[in-house]
């Protein structure tokens, strides 16, 4: 039996309730009338990283140390950020199985999945935010899709669009990338027996058309009708196939930006006197610069001179010299910092953690102290719902792990501004933000149809999928099959060595 994976990043329960309450998403009606329906439990942060990396590896955070879509990095004294990607993952996922077992498999879309990997009888594309130069494989796929127009996510100047066009480009994207994932799939020897595709739109929906009701279920509609030809080539009478999120969208209700609380409470200190407090003047202005300076490139240079993408690059980089970054952040007199984050979820890092990671009881300590000092920061308590010492969701023994972990209280309006928050999310848009829980639906033969009684885990779904479809599970993984009865076990430690190997030698960024 052949197992299909449909990730609609970001797929959020409120509007898929709305959907159908309102009988607009028959596919996803009919899928939960035949099989079983529930609620998925992302990640904890629930952000696209750590969920990509939790659904490959059937483990949590704690596991495969993915924590965030931005890694911190101390780098000659100086905190840079980069994208986490595939190679960061420390256990073995899913493509090290398909490899191992010789289990052909599809994936389409898989955001930062690099290096990328090839398995066996079919092909891997790399999704958005993959590392630059990551490229499909095998080769041919690769020319092909190039050929055929493929980009990976939408351009930046989508986020200035009109959202009425923010969403027909979104719907345009959905159907042409399902379009060109059917035809690979088809120009293959024999069916793949696994097959992933992660489409971001409704993610880019959530971020930007979340206020526009209409809007958004349009969105819904469009990816509701892909479904259905999927559903269709696949067979449900062939394929299990299971439709969620990687994680939901719900309301921007409670935004909160770490770094400017920390600063204002000398937590965090900047780096010099003069360039911090200019850049937090200028930084106030940012993203009418990012706007402005494309305007600026289109009058002063004319448009067909550079290409509009090297032309956003360029007002990008000029815009975020002048805002206040990561490496204005001085290390040896914080005592923690916040990476961005756009969920309810905040993350909390010591210097040490990634100076000179604390292990054991030392970490336990820091994290103690930390806590402590926040507690005494008055009204805390107001904005945060939880204060979760780092170890207690992630385990002490995975180094690179925040120090402290927060979920903010709903209701709780902005703190802060851009400026000082050190990059943090954007207000201007009419967003909604990552959540922690999106809808489930599972269909296909010998799955019960109904409601399933516990919240199905991010780390559960392979497992459950490749029960019910009849394969073997892979030791060591967290999750469970939610349903149907695992055909033993297979052992990957070897795989996993060898790309933990692959992993030190990887050349620094
Ligand atoms: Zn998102």
């Amino acid at each position: 039996m052949k197992a299909l994976l449909i990730v609609l990043d970001g797929l959020s329960v409120e509007v898929v309730e709305r959907g159908l309450r309102e009988g607009r998403l028959p596919t996803l009606e009919r899928l939960g009338g035949v099989g079983a329906t529930g609620i998925l439990r992302s990640a904890v942060p629930p952000d696209t990283a750590a969920a990509m990396a939790s659904l490959l590896t059937g483990s949590g955070p704690g596991r495969h140390g993915v924590f965030s879509l931005l890694i911190p990095e101390a780098r000659n004294g100086l905190l840079r950020v980069r994208p986490a990607q595939y190679a960061d993952i420390r256990v073995p996922t899913l493509f090290d199985y398909s490899a191992r077992t010789r289990t052909s498999m599809a994936a389409f879309g898989i955001p930062l999945l690099s290096p990328v990997p090839e398995p066996p009888g079919g092909f891997a594309v790399p999704g958005f935010a993959s590392a630059p130069g990551s490229k499909a494989r095998p080769a041919w796929v690769d020319e092909w899709l190039e050929d055929a127009g493929f980009e990976d996510d939408v351009p930046r100047s989508f986020y200035g669009l009109d959202p009425h066009d923010q969403a027909r480009i979104l719907r345009e994207r959905m159907r042409l990338t399902v379009d060109l994932f059917l035809q690979l799939v088809e120009g293959l020897k024999s069916p793949p027996r696994i097959s992933i595709l992660w489409l971001p739109e409704t993610d880019r929906a959530g971020h930007t058309i979340w206020d526009h009701r209409e809007l958004m279920l349009k969105v819904y509609e469009e990816a509701d009708r892909v479904v259905s030809r999927l559903v269709d080539h696949y067979g449900l009478d062939e394929t299990v196939i299971v439709v969620t999120g990687d994680h939901g969208f719900t309301s921007r209700l409670s935004e909160f930006f770490p770094n400017y609380l920390l600063l204002r409470h000398g937590l965090l200190k900047l780096r010099g006197k003069i360039l911090p407090a200019l850049k937090r003047i200028t930084s106030l202005l940012a993203e009418w610069l990012v706007e402005t300076s494309r305007a600026v490139w289109n009058l002063a240079i004319g448009k067909g001179f550079i290409s509009e993408r090297e032309r956003e690059r360029l007002a990008i980089r000029l815009a975020s010299r002048l805002v206040l970054d990561y490496p204005d952040i001085d290390l040896s007199k914080s005592l923690a910092f916040s990476i961005s984050d756009l969920a309810p979820y905040g993350m909390i890092y010591t210097p040490r953690d990634i100076l000179n990671p604390p292990v054991g009881e030392d970490r336990l300590r820091e994290e103690q102290d930390l806590l402590s000092r926040l507690k005494e920061i008055e009204g805390l308590e107001r904005f945060v719902d939880e204060l979760i010492p780092g170890s207690r969701v992630y385990g002490t023994s995975c180094p690179g792990a925040p120090a402290i972990l927060f979920k903010t209280a709903r209701g709780y309006s902005p703190v802060g501004r851009l400026s000082a928050s050190v990059r943090g999310p954007s207000r201007a848009s009419s967003g909604g933000m990552h959540d922690i829980i999106s809808p489930i639906f599972i269909a296909g033969p010998g799955v019960p149809a109904g409601r399933l009684d516990r919240v199905v885990g991010i780390e559960d779904v392979f497992p459950t999928l490749l029960s019910l479809a009849g394969l073997p599970l892979w030791r060591g993984l967290q999750g469970r099959p939610v349903l149907g009865q695992a055909e033993g076990e297979v052992d990957l430690a070897r795989v996993a060595a060898s790309r933990a190997i692959r992993r030190r030698l990887r050349p620094r960024r």
